[in-house]
């Protein structure tokens, strides 16, 4: 029911000092709404061709790109929000930086011009994903509410910043917006203890941050994430209908992806036990636990090691496999 087509590149931008300079190029398909356009604005440049970008070629520092009708993806540098536009306005997911949600307002006004922000919603209380709220409360009402699970209710309110506040409303387990063209989800402990994971029905469509992604690796060392509980939570993840998922980070992906995703985890656990079974110590576990079916993912090269030196620090811990 969703028609797709094959459009322009997206990369991570190599002006990221976070995204490495190799990165590949990616394809993803858009939804073709009739004689809209598809790809609905690029940061100061031209849309998209149908060519790959040229490795001298930067992408654009913001992209909105439609993922299903009347629901965008919206690119920050190397971050990735969504906003959906619905029967009661417009829901918007992580203004993701002060600078950010001025253009994401932009961006928001420009394809759906004269629709009042209903609501922003926090993926989780992690500031990289999260800050700007005010920005679009600037723009669009002071009143805006603000959703997210409640664990990120506490954090939020201890921090006390002002480019960050604390929602306005949390829930639970799941919470139904706009008429239930919109629910988030609360999955357990995986990335953090207060992911909201956005499900939109009508377009078999899901939005997670940062416990999931295309292949990717996790970040760094894994120093926020809950194991085994990650395992729970993908799984989880997985019982949603969905077809399409866009993720914090990188390109758009479908079951399959997170699939993958989840046996990465399972692999990286088995081998790192393995190791710790066997005696090794961490620096012996990174020398030796190089997880080399997934070399040709993102992030092989820096975050290998450290999610598995992540890895042997849980398994380690006290409360071995139970370790935060
Ligand atoms: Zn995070």
């Amino acid at each position: 029911m969703i028609r797709k087509r094959s459009s322009g590149p997206i990369s991570d931008p190599i002006s990221d000092p976070s995204i490495p300079r190799n990165s590949r190029t990616l394809r993803v398909s858009l939804v073709a709404l009739g004689a809209s356009v598809a790809w609905v604005g690029c940061g100061g440049g031209e849309a998209p061709s149908d060519e790959p970008a040229g490795a001298a070629d930067a992408p654009p520092q913001f992209e909105t790109t439609e993922v299903a009708e009347g629901v965008y993806q919206f690119r920050w540098i190397g971050h990735n929000a969504l906003f959906a536009v619905t029967s009661e306005g417009v829901f918007a997911f992580d203004p993701i930086s002060v600078e950010a949600a001025a253009t994401y307002a932009e961006e928001i006004r420009r394809v759906a011009p004269g629709a009042e922000l209903a609501a922003i919603v926090y993926s989780h209380n992690h500031a990289d994903h999260a800050t700007g709220a005010e920005v679009l409360r600037d723009a669009f009402g002071a009143d805006v509410p603000i959703y997210a699970h409640r664990n990120a209710d506490a954090p939020l309110r201890e921090s006390a910043n002002p480019d960050l506040p604390p929602p306005t409303a949390t829930f639970d387990e799941t919470m139904t917006l706009a008429g239930g063209e919109i629910e988030l989800h609360y999955l357990g402990r995986s990335h953090s203890d207060d992911i909201a994971v956005g499900f939109l029905p009508a377009h078999d469509l899901a939005f997670a941050v940062d416990f999931v992604s295309r292949d990717r690796f996790g970040y760094q060392d894994l120093a926020s994430f809950y194991f085994p509980d990650m395992f729970d939570a993908i799984e989880g993840l997985l019982e949603i209908p969905f077809e399409t998922i866009v993720f914090g980070h990188g390109p758009p992906g479908d079951r399959a992806a997170v699939e993958r995703q989840l046996t990465y985890y399972r692999d990286l656990d088995a081998a790192v036990r393995g190791a710790v079974e066997a005696g090794l110590s961490e620096d012996e576990t990174a020398e030796t636990v190089l997880m080399e079916d997934y070399s040709h993912w993102d992030r092989y090269d820096d975050w290998r090691e450290l999610n598995v030196r992540g890895m042997h620090r849980k398994l380690t811990a006290a409360g071995a496999g139970e370790s935060e």
